[in-house]
């Protein structure tokens, strides 16, 4: 029996955070065994947003894929490939745009939100049409399973209608390809340092897979707690603080008791905060061991991705081909 696929990526816009090990990584490394697992590094999606900072975007690209390796993805198991080198995505792509609709993609939440956060009040064609991107992205190999945070929901629900549009208008009788399943991390969005609903790379408010303790120290301790709380034997509000839940994620076996010791004034905002550099210097020093390693093979970490790319159109243009087959894109039934 053939294994079941996940699709999933990352856009190489920065380094990847702890956001993202909780929203889709830590999946990532628990499933690579039971599924073909690719991981996309998005480079064209990256430009959707970044099309004026292309270095920014190719210096990025080793960081995500050794992020990736160092959380503990098996360079032997899984298919780490660049979006960009996979033609049938593109192509795909365009079929898709061909029959989703402006309104659909102007009410998309997710675009909405990050429109709003990138301060646009006109969208470019590719900004507004990333999800259709992101639909190619998971369709082009079949995947059956998308490990992603919550922002992606929109995002893979539209994958599902356009699947099932395209079955309905070009291969109804043996549908080509498959409506894809969301699978959402145990703690699906985690928030900002800063407070804001969600740590992101491209928001400033993240703390990274590869920050040294001593920029841990730095970032947790300028967190912001529960502001009426001058000294620490005042009782706390746990509910209105960030470093509480981040204990909730990274602490979860004290949480609870972290919580009455802050509302009984028992444990101050420093001691809380302490606390959890640990917890984050515990998940991260076995990630540090492996980073290490990969900084100093630089050229296994390229091979890795030029063996990825080359999977990944193997893949792709067996499915594209039959893809067109289906939409008469066949010069009239006459074979190229
Ligand atoms: P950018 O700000 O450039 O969009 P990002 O931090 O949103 O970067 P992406 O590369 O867009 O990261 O997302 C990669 C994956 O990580 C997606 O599955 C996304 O849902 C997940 N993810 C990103 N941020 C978080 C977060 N704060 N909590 C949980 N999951 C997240
Ligand atoms: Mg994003």
């Amino acid at each position: 029996m053939t294994m079941k696929r996940i699709l999933t990526g990352d856009r190489p816009t920065g380094r990847l955070h702890i956001g993202h090990y909780v929203g889709s990584l830590s999946n990532r490394v628990k499933l690579q065994h039971e599924y073909d697992t690719f991981i996309e590094i998005a480079d064209i999606q990256a430009l959707t947003t970044h099309f004026e900072r292309p270095e920014l975007i190719s210096d990025s690209i080793m960081q995500v894929a050794i992020d990736n390796l160092s959380v503990g993805l098996e360079p032997e198991k899984v298919t780490i490939y660049l979006q960009s080198q996979v033609p049938a995505i593109a192509e795909l792509t365009i079929f898709y745009s061909m029959f989703v609709t402006m309104n659909v993609l102007r009410h998309n939440p997710t675009v909405k939100t990050e429109a709003a956060q990138y301060g646009y009040d006109d969208m470019t064609y590719g900004f507004i049409g990333y999800p259709v991107s992101q639909a190619a992205d998971i369709t082009f190999c079949n995947a059956d399973l998308v490990p992603v945070g919550e922002d992606q929901k929109p995002h893979i629900e539209l994958c599902r209608k356009l699947v099932r549009r395209f079955n309905d208008l070009y291969c109804a009788d043996a549908p080509l390809i498959k409506e894809p399943e969301i699978m959402l991390g145990e703690f699906p969005r985690l928030m900002g340092l800063d407070g804001n609903a969600k740590m992101g790379k491209s928001l400033g408010n993240a703390i990274y897979l590869s920050d040294t303790p001593e920029t841990i120290k730095e970032k947790v301790s300028k967190a912001v707690t529960d502001p009426s709380r001058i000294r620490a034997t005042d009782p706390g509000h746990p509910e209105i603080c960030v470093v509480n839940k981040y204990h909730e994620v990274f602490t979860t076996a004290e949480h609870e008791d972290i919580c009455e010791r802050c509302k009984a004034g028992t444990i101050g905002c420093v001691a809380c905060k302490k606390r959890l550099m640990q917890s984050l210097n515990d998940l991260l020093d076995p990630f540090r061991e492996k980073r290490a390693y990969y900084e100093d093979h630089l050229d296994e970490v390229r091979d890795i991705i030029r063996s990825g790319n080359a999977r990944a159109n193997e893949v792709g243009n067996a499915n594209i081909a039959r893809i067109k087959e289906a939409m008469h894109l066949n010069l009239g039934g006459v074979q190229a």
